[in-house]
């Protein structure tokens, strides 16, 4: 008779720390962010190409804010991932937990069994940061989110292109109802035609949804992952484009990544 084994659950994991978010809807709020490794796009504009491959350590923050980092080996179980959850969570100073990455969604599996636990230990309202491709793996986890930040990837900015997979992300968190949002990155090369499908996109499921457009942030070269130069969109084109996409819905805010100008992580 051969034993039964039984795979415990495990994430690959840069880090978690308590940060200050910088973009979208909960632009300026304290949350505790866990960022998982892992990225299946290659977007040129990426600011954590450190996250496409799992590394075989990861930063825990000891104390929310302090920076005081400790090192731990990948793959991180599940109850220590709880644990470390549990020591951020002091009262009263997060508003929610952050699942960013790299693509969290490709720990689904995991955030299946990981996410009711999270929330029933520190009942914070639970976000994820995605790119909006993967529909499949967001509906396994839907039932434990209260809100999403869904980027919708311009073929001319980002290099990817996934037009039917974001209209599904999208429609499965605003029938969910759950607290939805696009961010579309733009830069001076952004094609209006792309803004308009996008503008068109988000409409059909509803025009309420609100869409951020976020002006690139250049990278500096140390940081670049592609010969690539992406450069920040000009005044006049955020005013035009803004005007534009408004057309079609009704909230199109043009806010930039908050968090590099406070040096937050
Ligand atoms: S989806 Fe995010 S992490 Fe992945 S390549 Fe694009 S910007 Fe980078």
């Amino acid at each position: 008779m051969t034993a039964k084994t039984t795979v415990k659950p495990t994430a690959r994991l840069i880090e978690v720390f308590s940060a200050i978010q910088g973009e979208g809807l909960n632009v300026g709020t304290r949350q505790i962010f866990i960022r998982f490794a892992l990225c299946d796009l290659r977007c040129h504009f990426c600011d954590s190409a450190h996250t496409w491959n799992a590394p075989s350590t990861c930063k825990i923050e000891r104390t929310p804010g302090l920076r005081d980092f400790e090192e731990h080996s990948n793959p991180i179980p599940l109850p220590i991932l709880l644990e470390w959850v549990e020591r951020q969570n002091q009262p009263s100073i997060h508003d929610s937990i952050s699942l960013t990455g790299g693509e969290p969604l490709l720990h689904a599996p995991f955030l299946e069994l990981f996410l009711p636990q999270v929330r029933s230990l520190t009942n914070l309202p639970i976000y994820l940061e995605t790119g909006g491709h993967r529909p499949e793996q967001l509906a396994m986890i839907l039932p434990y989110l209260d809100s999403v930040g869904m980027d919708l990837k311009l073929p001319s900015v980002s290099g990817e292109s996934y037009w039917q997979e974001h209209a599904q992300c999208l429609k499965l968190s605003y029938d969910s109802h759950l607290n939805v949002f696009v961010k579309i990155i733009i830069s001076q090369q952004t094609d209006p035609t792309e803004l308009e499908r996008s503008a068109l996109l988000v409409a059909a499921v509803s025009p309420d949804i609100p869409v951020f457009l976020q002006p690139v942030t250049p990278l500096p070269v140390s940081e670049k992952s592609t010969a690539k130069t992406i450069l920040a969109p000009t005044p006049d084109q955020v005013l035009h484009w803004q005007a534009f996409m408004k057309r079609w819905l009704k909230r199109v805010l043009v806010v930039p990544q908050t968090h590099k100008m406070l040096n937050q992580l």
